[in-house]
């Protein structure tokens, strides 16, 4: 069910227009409605996605499965092997058909994730996605300049390190699994995960130094 919150296809002109947000909105009202009529979904459960959504599942979630996979390599395996599969024991919602994949940052390479086409975003570890992830000049220069996005952002890397773009789309998106910072050794999870910014599960920027923590 939760998979019909988000389109599958792409079409341009559901995305590409800010200002049009509102007849689009107007546009999924009128679905639901139809759909509700014609018996295919259940208005409360809809309500209840959406509610889910907007209040239980945020980056919070992401930054724990990041430092679960930081203190634990069996889960970190899992996360690397199956990331489907290793969220879902978050207690998360099922979103069934779509595909989780988890790239892992190391010296030698930073991942960065995006979708060029419209807004397909991680939405079951990250919640809902940022403005700018679904604006244009985003969704070009991620993939035509990640330096000069990364430099927007603050982030600078070594200059050996390369940066790997992702491109998302609605049946196989990415979470990016940051490098744990130095200096957090014996850490507990509920500790590092105060680390895992969002943006560093995007690629856009990285945890938070370890001396910013109270
Ligand atoms: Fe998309």
């Amino acid at each position: 069910m939760a998979q019909d919150n988000h389109h599958h296809d792409h079409h341009h002109d559901d995305h590409e227009h800010g200002s049009e947000l509102s007849e689009m909105q107007l546009r999924v009202r009128a679905l639901e409605t139809v759909l509700a009529e014609k018996g295919y979904v259940d208005p409360a459960a809809l309500d209840a996605i959406v509610e889910a959504y907007e209040t239980k599942v945020g980056p919070h979630t992401g930054a724990r499965v990041v430092a679960k996979a930081w203190s634990d390599p069996v889960f970190k395996q899992a996360l690397i092997a199956d990331a489907s599969k290793a969220v879902a024991s978050f207690g998360l919602l099922n979103r069934v058909g779509d595909h989780l994949i988890a790239v892992e940052n190391t010296p030698k390479q930073h991942n960065m994730i995006v979708c060029t086409l419209c807004s397909c975003y991680p939405w079951e570890v990250l919640g809902l996605p940022p403005v700018w992830y679904k604006s244009a000049p985003y969704r070009s220069r991620a993939v035509n300049d990640p330096r000069g996005v990364l430099a927007d952002f603050g982030v600078t890397l070594p200059a050996d390190t390369q940066v790997r773009v992702w491109d998302s789309t609605a049946e196989t998106r990415f979470i990016v699994l940051p490098m744990r910072p130095s200096g957090t050794e014996g850490w507990s999870e509920e500790r590092l995960a105060e680390l895992v910014t969002r943006n560093s599960m995007i690629g856009t920027g990285l945890p938070k130094d370890p001396k910013e923590l109270p």
